[in-house]
Formats: C-alpha cells, structure tokens, sequence
C-alpha cells in the first residue's frame, strides 16, 4: 500500500467506526465529518500529501519496495536522518509547529521499538516478533497512531496498584486463550478520535514497582477495537473560518481520556507484559526516547521560527519594532529559535550508532531541549500577550468586514503598513497562538506533554555524567599554586 495520500487517510479514517464521545453524546457519524474533528482529519490528511510532494520525502519499503514514509526510516547513515529531519521539519512547518502529534512523533517510536526486538526477547521472543510485525504493519500502512501513558490522575500519592480502587488506572483482568483482557482507564490520548491505533505504553519517567505488574504492559490495538471508548473534552474548533480562528479551524489535535472496558488484546499485540523491570526502562533502552525527540526538537524549530515571524509582523503591523524593550523581547524568541536549531544540530552531529545498529541522535543536547522547551515556551506565547496588548481584543471576525460597519473598521484597525482586514487577520493568528482556548492548550501542551517536567528534571539530574566535573572542581580545590 505504501504512503499514504490525504484522501486515501480520510477515506480510510471514515470507514473505520470508533467509541468516541464529546458532549455527553457519541459520534455516530464518520469522524471525518464531525464538526470537532474534520478540521483536524484534514490538516491531518494534508501532511499525508505533503510526504508525495517534490522532493518526496519517502524512501523504499525493505518488504514490499513500495514508496513508504519518511518517518519509518531506520537511520544507518546521515543521510537517513537527514530525510527524516527534511520530512519532520517539512511537517511541522506546514502547522507552524501547533500540531504536536503529527504521525511522524509515534512512528519514531514504532521504527526504534522494532529494530530494538532483541530488548522484547529478553521478556519473552513472541514479543520481539510482535514488536518487529507491528512496525511493518504500520508503516506499510502508513497507520496514523495516538498513545497513552499515563494513569488517571486520582491519587498521585499512591501508586497504580495501591488505588482505593484498583481498576481505575488500566490493568491485565487475566489471560485468554486468544490474549489479555484489560479493564481500567488512562488519562489522556491526543489525537486519539482520528487516529487508526492507539498504543498503550508505559511512561519514561514514571516508574513502575514490582506491585504494579498487572498494570505493566506494552501493547497496540486499532482505535475501533470493541470496549475501547475515547471520552473527549470540549473542542476548540468552533466551526470558525480559518480567518477567525486559523489554528483552532484546522489543528484541534483533541484530547480523550481512554476507557478499556474488558477490551480484549490479541496476543500478537503484546510487546511486553507484566514486566515492571522491562517496562521501566523499554522507552530509554530501545532508543525510541531518543528518535521521540528527534522530532519533538524538529517541531521545537518549527514552533519558535513561526514565534520570530509572528511577532516581526506584528511589530511591522503597528510600528513597535524602534522600542528598546520590543527588540529585546523579539530577541528573547530568536534565542529560544536558536537554541533549539543548536540543539537538533548538535544532535546529528554527534548521533552514534547504538547496540540495535540505528544511528541514534545523541542524547544529552536531545534532553537539554526536552527539559528546556517547556520553560520557554510559555514565554513566547507571553511575549506575543506583551506585544500584541489590546490589539489581540479589538478583533473583528470576517462576518465584521462582510458587514455593514466595514467602513469603521477599515479606518479605525488600519495598521501602520497594512490594512484593517490584513492586521486583523494577523492579530487574529497571534490570539490563537498566544490567547485563545487553542493557544492556551498549546502552553499546557508543551509544559507537560512529554512528562512531569519536576521528575524529567530529576531524570537528567540523574542520569547526567556529571562525576568527571566533580572531579575537576576537587583537583582546583586542592590546588595550592
Ligand atoms: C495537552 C496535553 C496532551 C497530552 N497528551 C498525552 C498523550 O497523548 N498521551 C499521554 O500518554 N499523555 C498525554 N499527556 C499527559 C502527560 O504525559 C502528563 O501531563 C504528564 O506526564 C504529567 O502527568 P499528569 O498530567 O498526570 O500530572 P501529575 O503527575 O498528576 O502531576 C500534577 C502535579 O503534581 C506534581 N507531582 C505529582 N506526582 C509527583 C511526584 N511523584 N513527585 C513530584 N511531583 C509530583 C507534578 O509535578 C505536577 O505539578 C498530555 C498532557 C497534556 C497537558
């Protein structure tokens, strides 16, 4: 089958029927002509097209030869990741970086997970063969994956198996001749009522006890498997142009919480089951942390130069660019833009291939970002409140200019070198960047998506090589010249 173009993922998406509700209702129709959905399913759709287009960023298939997508590509050499690089920064350019969950972020996963197959024989050889027959079912399907992590937020003082009830966070029920049934819920999947399959993975920072086996398992299942219900909150996209609302009109990701209602997983889904050692360290080990967020710093890039565009318009649009503190704020976002642009360099430059044979890129400027990005990017999206102030209120919609009162605008929300509707369309963009329900998400996204920041902190305090410095500080201690 091979990649996918938009109309054959929208096609597809439509005839597959999923447990989605929104509302207190469930969506009976497709989900691509639900009004909270079709904004995303065809920017979604879109990305899909953008793989074909010239230069393709597209490679061939070691099983079927047919063209697949960029971003199953297990890199060998630089120019491997340099393709994925090209394709992930081609993707996320296209949303200014505001569709976190593109299809490339969980298809790193997949590719890593499967070409680290001897990591699941250690836990039992079905699952290496399952993780290996996963990936090529994906990616010569080019599937559209969500994911989910975490368990529901109930009492975080406690563990999984040590709730006052002990099928809130999703657990094995017990064993089946044909696979495991699971009962329980997880707290959050993005993206996850348009996507073709969920995984169900343990967290890479959370970390699993021995007591906590039946709710240690790794395993994938199609979104329209029966008993899985995705339960969303309340959508961004109001059905607005993308004139009035450009971000929310075409990159809700939506989020749901995930119910396993007895869900039966057939065995061949199974990557590792009541393993808590396993589990703990299956994300850093296979490398699949590392080719994660790869891509999260390609979208990082993406996000911060679309932040150094925005508010150079604005500043243009209403002529604050000649204020000292307006430089300094414009300069604050080049920062974050390059610091982001080193780290991905930095990355590739020092990528070394690992014990799976895949050139890993390297971890410690990937971690950097990770930890660094959620303390920036709130920033940006402050700096945009900052520069934009009142202009990022006195927004008319469309229906405003097509009105009568078109006149008013045109004279009273004319900027310094642009017209009314031109710098109304801009604020318009800066709101839903930086203020609106969309833009505010986008904040809570980027501070909590990829874990906790506290114990990622602590994750990088611990793991971080910090003894050869130690020792150097000591050695100047003890100097005595
Ligand atoms: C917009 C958005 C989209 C997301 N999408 C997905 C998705 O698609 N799939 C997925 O799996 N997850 C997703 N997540 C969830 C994300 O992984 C979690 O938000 C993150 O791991 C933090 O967990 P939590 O939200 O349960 O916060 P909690 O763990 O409940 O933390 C709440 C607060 O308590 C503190 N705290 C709790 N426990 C401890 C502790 N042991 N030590 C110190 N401090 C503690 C935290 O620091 C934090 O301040 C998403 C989150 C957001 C906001």
């Amino acid at each position: 089958m091979g990649a996918r173009t938009g109309e054959r993922f929208l096609r597809e998406l439509a005839a597959q029927r999923r447990d989605v509700w929104i509302g207190g209702e469930q969506v009976s129709a497709n989900v691509t002509e639900h009004p909270a959905f079709r904004g995303i399913a065809r920017s979604l759709g879109g990305l899909y097209d953008l793989q074909h287009e010239a230069p393709p960023v597209m490679y061939a298939s070691p099983s079927s030869g047919e063209q697949v997508g960029f971003s199953f590509l297990q890199p060998r050499t630089p120019a491997d990741l340099e393709l994925r690089r090209a394709g992930m920064l081609r993707w996320a350019r296209s949303s200014c970086g505001m569709l976190g969950r593109s299809p490339d972020y969980l298809n790193s996963s997949v590719m890593a997970l499967a070409a680290a197959s001897p990591f699941f024989a250690t836990a039992d050889p079905r699952f290496a063969r399952n993780i290996e027959a996963y990936y090529e079912h994906c990616r010569e399907r080019d599937l559209c994956l969500t994911h989910t992590l975490i368990t529901p937020q109930s009492n975080r003082a406690a563990g999984p198996s040590a709730q006052a009830d002990p099928y809130v966070a999703a657990r094995i029920v017990k064993e089946t001749d044909n696979g495991v049934i699971i009962r329980g819920a997880r707290m959050l999947a993005t993206l996850g009522p348009v996507s073709d399959e969920i995984m169900v993975f343990p967290s890479t920072v959370l970390k699993a006890t021995a007591e906590d086996a039946p709710y240690s398992f790794a395993i994938a299942l199609p979104s329209d498997t029966p008993g899985l219900r995705y339960i969303c909150r309340e959508t961004f996209d109001l059905g607005r142009s993308v004139f009035d609302h450009p971000f929310g009109a075409r990159f809700e990701e939506m989020d749901a919480v995930v119910v396993f209602d007895d869900v039966e997983v057939p065995w061949e889904r199974v990557f590792l089951m009541g393993h808590p050692e396993h589990c703990n360290r299956v994300m850093n080990e296979t490398g699949a942390v590392a080719h994660m967020t790869y891509q999260v710093v390609c979208k990082n890039v993406a996000k911060a130069e679309f932040f150094v565009g925005l508010s150079t318009l604005i500043c243009d649009a209403i002529g604050i660019d000649g204020f000292q503190h307006v430089q300094e704020k414009v300069a604050e976002i080049i920062l974050a833009l390059e610091s982001m642009k080193a780290f991905l360099r930095a990355a590739e430059a020092d990528a070394a291939v690992d014990q799976w044979g895949l050139l890993r890129p390297a971890w410690n400027p990937l971690n950097a970002a990770r930890n660094l990005f959620p303390r920036l990017y709130p920033r940006l999206a402050e700096i945009v409140q900052q520069l934009g102030a009142s202009g990022l209120m006195a927004l008319p919609a469309a229906a405003d200019f097509a009105g009568p009162r078109r006149a008013d605008l045109d004279r009273y929300l004319q900027g310094r070198a642009a017209s009314a509707e031109d710098r109304v369309r801009l604020f318009r963009l800066a709101w839903d960047a930086a203020v609106s329900s969309f833009g505010s998400r986008q904040v809570l996204y980027e501070r909590f998506f990829f874990g906790d920041p506290v114990r990622m902190a602590g994750a990088l305090f611990q793991s971080y090589d910090r003894a050869a410095l130690a020792a150097r500080v000591q050695e100047f201690l003890a100097r005595e010249d």
